[in-house]
């Protein structure tokens, strides 16, 4: 029924859109097929979905020519505004919170214009197809965690209607069967060559109504048996408790020393145009709260790392990994992560991630030897992956035990800025789970997130916290890369601000140059340096270090130069949005030359990192698009962008996407794979680099076997 409900609201959504549609004297096929969609009768679904098909061909074949030459084919901009801005029409009825100008581009500035996309184009309909609900939980929770506020103490309180239901739906009786529950202590081991991924569970401590959990335990286990004759009801579950150990001696009404708390609220992999699309509620919730959306934050490296170290420490990827080591056991507890000088003047750290094969610190890496945040939830995702059941989606752990996955790292946040709503606080709460492999997925949380972002409004955490709503980068392969705007979705992570009321009031200049900025260039080189300047914030004449990474990189509450560039804000080229491309024939002769160097250039950092004998020499497939900077000249110093395969037996398809600055006559090439990233895969590339642990080479290698 679930999966009924959350399909007519699907259409339901859509059809609201297609009825308002500017398209041509076929739209009477399509209304009236968009009549019939409400009753939600299989057999008129099916008819209908026939129609919707039909009438999206048709509107395809009408925008298909005018599309083209707002995305790739342009070499003039203000035609690009044109036609962006026509395509905007659709959008615009949808979400009346965007302005005219905010649906005609991303960014206009002297040196860099970022069109607008539509996050619903008529390409991107035919293959999206949401469902806005999570159907994890069929079963009520027996067993809840409360804080009790007057003995500032966790309690494990049973819920008795969820209980009785089970005696009832069993027929049998609480006296002669008696359900019995206990709890786990989860604790961390910090041992061995792997202590950032040891846990062990302690004996289970049987408990009844109303419980006081002993205040040195941070997460637990609970699990809950009935025991029948032939069958074990067993229900588990798995809680975060912020325990407070010591409390920050602060002033909370004195406005001149007051420090705000800061939030990072993190999705891997949602670009600005697939929160939109994706996210319809939460991205009206910010919009309509006045959020700050950086409008201009483009990514800096390839995958999670190298962008969220470029914003935890200022550092690129190549630095990052000299100085920090995660490969090493106990580098990454050295490394100067943004959180210790946060904690270092009196605030209180969590860090919270799901998914803890793959997380930012862990994937092909060490993580840490000790919790590296006063609140970690690391041994509790441990604990909840090996010991809940869960089901997939999209190839990740989804639902686990009777909740989303994402679920408890966000009620992990909540108890966090609750507890410390008084104190100066710093989260990362970040999840892969609903978002990095299938850009649709993320649907399926938008009710989720804005229940709990209403949550912290009502609790008044807003009032002091500053939130950082973000993500690290779009997703990096599958289908949305090959539509028109797929180079943009690649490169254009999400990034919304809140800046609580009081610091508004205090700081009214920082907030203006914040307003500007939302319409400048930004990287998270910025973002670094913005929480430098935010420890810093009530000093007048502050002095913060400089983003190794990009020096020229500075606090978004001091105004950004309006002519600032890709190189001015640490963008390498290849991840640059900024700069317009036209399209050349795949078949000119420099374009084939260029294509094989760029392939010999691969390989030859195969060879240079010692991996030839497991990785196959790479050969030039196809070529599927060519493009050039749109106003540099065919025989001096250009840039291109090709697109190429390699390998054709390789499933899937391994596609690459490079970048090059070059004399189109030249016969060589300089490719630099390390820090600029010049070349990046579009497709998965999981299971053809099994062979090699080298994170960076896995991209450009397909094993032998
Ligand atoms: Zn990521």
């Amino acid at each position: 029924m679930d999966t009924e409900r959350s399909r007519g609201y699907k259409y339901e959504r859509l059809v609201i859109m297609d009825s308002n549609e500017p398209i041509p004297s076929e739209t009477n096929i399509c209304k009236n097929c968009c009549n019939s969609v409400i009753t939600n009768t299989s057999a008129k679904y099916g008819q209908w979905m026939l129609n919707i098909i039909f009438c999206s061909f048709l509107f395809t074949l009408f925008t298909y020519k005018s599309f083209k030459n707002s995305i790739g084919f342009h070499n003039n901009l203000s035609e690009m505004q044109i036609n962006l801005t026509l395509k905007g029409v659709a959008l615009s009825r949808f979400d009346s919170n965007e302005t005219n100008d905010d649906l005609k581009y991303f960014l206009n500035t002297s040196q860099c214009f970022i069109p607008y996309i539509d996050p619903l184009m008529p390409e991107i309909r035919k293959l999206y197809k949401p469902h806005f609900t999570t159907d994890c939980s069929k079963h009520k929770t027996l067993v809840n965690v409360v804080f009790d506020n007057n003995a500032k103490q966790y309690i494990l309180r049973m819920n008795m209607t969820a209980v009785q239901q089970i005696y009832t739906d069993n027929n049998l009786t609480m006296q002669r069967d008696p359900m019995q529950c206990c709890y786990q202590e989860i604790v961390r081991l910090e041992s061995g060559s792997n202590p950032d991924s040891k846990i062990s569970l302690l004996a289970c401590t049987y408990f009844r109504q109303d419980y006081m959990v002993p205040p040195h335990i941070d997460s637990l286990l609970v699990v809950c048996k009935l025991k029948l004759d032939h069958k074990t009801i067993t229900q588990k579950n798995a809680f975060f408790l912020v325990q407070v150990k010591n409390r920050t001696r602060y002033d909370f009404n004195a406005t001149a020393q007051r420090k705000p708390s800061l939030i990072l609220w993190g999705i891997d992999s949602v670009s600005r145009i697939n929160f939109r699309r994706t996210m319809p509620q939460t991205f009206n919730y910010l919009k309509q709260r006045k959020w700050f959306e950086l409008r201009g934050y483009n990514k800096i490296g390839d995958n999670t790392f190298p962008n969220l170290m470029a914003l935890l420490t200022g550092q690129n990827q190549t630095a990052a990994m000299t100085t920090c080591k995660p490969k090493k056991i106990g580098g990454l507890d050295d490394c100067k992560l943004i959180w210790k000088e946060f904690h270092k003047q009196g605030y209180h750290t969590a860090y919270g991630e799901d998914m803890p094969s793959m997380s930012t610190f862990n994937y092909l890496k060490k993580g840490f030897r000790e919790a590296p945040t006063n609140y970690y939830f690391r041994p509790m995702s441990l604990a909840i992956e090996e010991h809940l059941t869960s089901n997939k989606k999209a190839g990740l752990k989804y639902c686990v035990g009777n909740r989303q996955y994402g679920e408890y790292v966000y009620d992990m946040a909540l108890q966090f800025v609750t507890r410390f709503q008084y104190e100066p606080n710093f989260g990362l709460f970040w999840t892969n789970s609903f978002s990095h492999n299938d850009y649709s997925v993320p649907a399926t949380m938008d009710s989720t997130i804005l229940k709990y972002l209403k949550e912290m409004e009502t609790l008044g955490i807003f009032d002091n916290t500053i939130v950082f709503f973000l993500s690290d980068h779009g997703m990096r392969f599958g289908q949305l890369l090959r539509l028109p705007g797929g180079f943009l979705e690649e490169r254009l992570p999400t990034f919304f601000i809140s800046i609580p009321k009081w610091l508004r009031n205090t700081y009214p200049e920082l907030i203006k140059n914040l307003e500007t900025n939302c319409q400048r260039l930004a990287s998270p080189y910025d973002i670094y340096m913005t929480m430098q300047h935010l420890l810093k914030i009530n000093e007048p004449n502050y002095d913060i270090e400089a983003a190794t990474g990009c020096t020229r990189c500075q606090s978004l509450f001091r105004e950004v130069p309006e002519n600032r560039t890709c190189p001015d804000a640490g963008i390498s080229e290849n991840w640059c949005t900024c700069t317009q491309y036209k399209i050349l024939s795949s078949n000119r002769k420099e374009i084939k030359r260029l294509s094989s160097l760029i392939v010999k250039g691969m390989n030859d950092y195969i060879i240079n990192k010692n991996l030839s004998s497991v990785c196959s020499e790479l050969t030039l497939h196809n070529i599927k698009e060519a493009k050039q900077h749109y106003n540099d000249e065919d025989f001096t110093l250009s840039t291109y962008r090709i697109e190429f395969s390699v390998n054709p037996k390789t499933k899937p398809e391994a596609i690459f996407a490079a970048t090059v600055k070059c004399d189109p006559s030249s016969h060589e090439i300089t490719l630099n794979l390390n820090v600029e990233e010049d070349v990046n895969r579009y497709t998965k590339y999981e299971n053809t680099a099994k062979c090699i642990q080298d994170k960076e080479a896995k991209k450009y290698c397909i094993c032998k076997k």
